[in-house]
């Protein structure tokens, strides 16, 4: 097949301008009746790879598909771009499949998606001359050795018998290579052209965190990014309940999904979700692979995933329209410990136990994320990938032998009995109950640690525990014990480096970087208008990157229009007039969206009557505001170079205070430590306007 024709195609049909990595070469190979297996990542494009042959071949392209959930929204897509497609499953009346047997016959469908078990009700239609491609996603559900094992479809062996001169391809994003092997073997495709895509998804933004109040942090996380879906990975159903009360109290859309709930709870969540009618899903992994939604702008996972390959396709689903997109994992070692247990009781514990392991290394991290994760994909990167938050703030080292010593000494001192969380109530000299009924408070160590915060001895202790010098006996109750090693350290001299526990200052969300002018905003409301009048879901109108790329590029023709990335000839007969429509009244519309002006303007509006001489708490009054807020506003405005005199609110004694503080921190640049400092008794807004002071100070100096 000429390249041009493969071009035009895909122009034509799916709207873009040209194929990712990969893609073309998989669909030249199909027109070679070469077999193929395609590993690409969640997101990476797979379905191209059969849906663009399927135009072009002469009869019918088979689709195998596990997920009776996505068939739909893939057919709809696929009708959406014009081409004629359908698919047959259990839960279709008898007459829908009567309808679908009729279509085949008459030989009107280019594409026909199947469950596995469904393939013997139509056999005797699919004769072997009608059948021009057969794709098999997902298909390392044939392997147990993969994990999402799928006991239909090892039956899948018995297609290469029955349709020997017809290609056929196998899709997965699981890397494993005990994995495809088996997929080869099992399909009877050994001599499969293997295509194995980069595993780089470069826009997504990796992120782990200490799992100290979670839930705050996600309110904080989710209340930074209106507008914006996300998926929150919990291990427990009870989680999933807890955060979406969490988030809903805080007038936040959210959702939990569990294998828990009803079969017509899980998909109205799943529906309202995939038409952006709520903004986050709580969700055990059961709400996983049905969802093939483009703009998915975040994933968070509350609790750590068993392993590496899980991890990444859960975290694959953001982004897959190519947009930057921010994931978050929160690390507790609460959480360590228990898929241990997991683990342990397992099937084939050596191997699960070896992947958690991968797991907790990636998370404790010293290096850049990313390396990690594409070493373990077998893809060696030696560049940093300066979108993760190593990447972006990378560990200093210090002398930590101190620290060690006594955290060592401590363990020492409490028998090798006492667990994390007792060790370093101890060394903080706690006076909680398991601490005073255990009578750790006569130990000698009791106290000795005072001076570092709870969450620095969390992760000093971490670091240790990975430096070899403690281990965790999980069949004692999780009670540290000192190596060989560590009596170096606490009797012979032996020097310990430690990373200093990075600062929990707000990291920059990639949620700034993609705001926009107000036109994208109108746009999704015009999808979703769209949606919802013609039942379909928002993604499959247009996704996320081609309405921006429509903000951008401010199409008034229909020439113009059919230019952007992701609108093919179909989608621009169906939806040019309205878009265009909207885009035209954008830009004809003098006054600037009403949003955005108010908000620059309800920042000044706090700034005029500060110089109108009201005090903070007063313009908290008058305006019906939180203080919080109207400090946010003075402050904000002060970054943006507004002179604003905070002596007026701030006592001298405080700045004083501030300004010692300063000089003895070790990271003088973030609240926190002030805070923490003071013993909390200077509040936040307190010390930022004062900081404010002292830097002014100083530049007239
Ligand atoms: P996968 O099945 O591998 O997870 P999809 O096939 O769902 O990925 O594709 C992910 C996204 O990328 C979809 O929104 C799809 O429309 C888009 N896409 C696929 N191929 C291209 C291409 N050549 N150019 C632009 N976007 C593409
Ligand atoms: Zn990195």
């Amino acid at each position: 097949m000429e390249e041009t024709k493969l071009l035009q195609t895909l122009k034509e049909y799916f709207g873009y301008e040209s194929f990712r990595p990969l893609q073309e070469r998989i669909i030249s190979s199909v027109f070679q009746v070469k077999d193929n297996l395609v590993i690409m990542p969640t997101g990476g494009g797979k379905s191209i790879c059969y849906q663009l042959p399927a135009l072009l071949l002469p009869q019918l392209t088979l689709v195998i598909s596990p997920l009776i959930a996505l068939m739909k929204d893939q057919v709809d897509g696929l009708k959406t771009n014009g081409v004629s497609a359908a698919f047959l499953n259990s839960s279709q009346t008898e007459k829908q499949q009567q309808e679908i047997f009729k279509q085949i016959q008459q030989n009107e469908l280019k594409l026909l998606y199947l469950a596995p078990e469904s393939l013997s009700f139509v056999d005797n239609l699919l004769s072997p001359e009608k059948i021009s491609l057969i794709a098999i996603d997902e298909a390392h559900c044939i392997s147990s050795w993969g994990h999402d094992f799928r006991p239909a479809y090892t039956q899948l062996g018995y297609l290469k018998k029955r349709y020997p001169a017809t290609p056929l391809m196998a899709l997965t994003a699981t890397a494993d290579k005990a994995t495809r092997h088996d997929i080869c073997r099992q399909l009877n495709i050994p001599n499969a052209e293997k295509h194995i895509a980069s595993f780089d998804r470069k826009n997504l933004n990796l992120e782990v965190r200490p799992g100290i109040k979670r839930l705050e942090q996600i309110k904080n996380f989710v209340s930074e990014r209106e507008d914006q879906n996300g998926i929150i990975y919990c291990l427990s159903r009870k989680a999933t309940e807890e955060v979406a009360a969490k988030l809903k109290k805080e007038g936040i859309t959210a959702e939990a999904y569990h294998a828990g709930m009803k079969s017509e709870e899980r998909i109205s969540v799943q529906d309202s979700f995939i038409n952006d009618e709520i903004q986050v899903v709580c969700a055990t992994i059961a709400f996983g692979m049905g969802i093939d939604k483009s703009n998915i702008r975040w994933v968070i996972h509350y609790n750590m995933p068993k392993n590496i390959e899980g991890y990444y396709q859960e975290i694959g689903r953001a982004g897959r329209d190519g947009l930057p997109s921010d994931t978050m994992l929160f690390h507790s070692y609460a959480d360590v410990i228990q898929l241990q247990r997991f683990a342990e009781n397992s099937g084939n514990s050596e191997v699960q136990l070896a992947k958690l392991e991968r797991m907790k290394q990636y998370a404790e991290s010293l290096t850049c994320r990313r390396k990690i994760l594409l070493n373990y994909f077998g893809e060696p990167k030696t560049e940093d990938c300066g979108n993760c938050d190593i990447c972006r703030n990378p560990p200093t080292f210090f002398d930590g032998t101190l620290p060690a010593q006594k955290a060592l000494s401590c363990i020492f001192r409490l028998k090798e009995k006492a667990a994390l969380t007792a060790v370093i109530d101890v060394l903080r000299g706690a006076q909680n109950e398991n601490v005073l009924s255990q009578g750790y408070q006569n130990v000698k160590t009791y106290g000795a640690g005072r001076d570092i915060p709870w969450r620095n001895w969390q992760d000093y202790i971490i670091q240790l525990i990975n430096l070899g010098y403690i281990e965790i006996a999980f069949h004692r109750e999780n009670s540290l014990q000192l190596t060989p090693a560590a009596k170096k350290v606490l009797f012979e001299g032996e020097k310990v480096q430690l990373a200093k526990t990075p600062e929990k200052t707000e990291v920059k969300t990639t949620a700034q970087k993609i705001t926009t002018s107000g036109l994208f905003e109108k746009l999704r409301e015009l999808r979703l208008k769209i949606s919802r009048e013609e039942g379909i879901p928002a993604y499959l109108i247009f996704n996320d990157a081609t309405l921006k790329e429509m903000e951008k590029s401010r199409p008034e023709t229909d020439e113009e229009f059919l230019q952007v990335n992701g609108v093919g000839r179909q989608k621009m007969q169906d939806y040019g007039y309205q878009f265009l429509k909207e885009i035209r009244e954008f830009i004809h519309s003098k006054k600037p969206k009403k949003k955005k002006k108010s908000k620059g303007d309800t920042l000044k509006l706090s700034l005029e009557l500060y110089n109108d001489g009201l005090t903070p708490e007063e313009i908290a009054r008058e305006r019906e505001l939180a203080l919080s807020t109207v400090f946010s506003h003075l402050f904000k405005l002060y970054d943006k170079g507004e002179t604003i005199d905070f002596s007026r609110f701030i006592d001298k004694n405080d700045v004083e205070a501030v300004k010692k503080a300063r000089i003895k921190l070790d990271n003088p640049t973030a609240l926190k430590p002030y805070f923490e400092y003071f013993e909390e008794a200077i509040d936040y807004n307190i010390i930022r306007g004062a900081l404010a002071i002292i830097e002014k100070e100083e530049k007239v100096l």
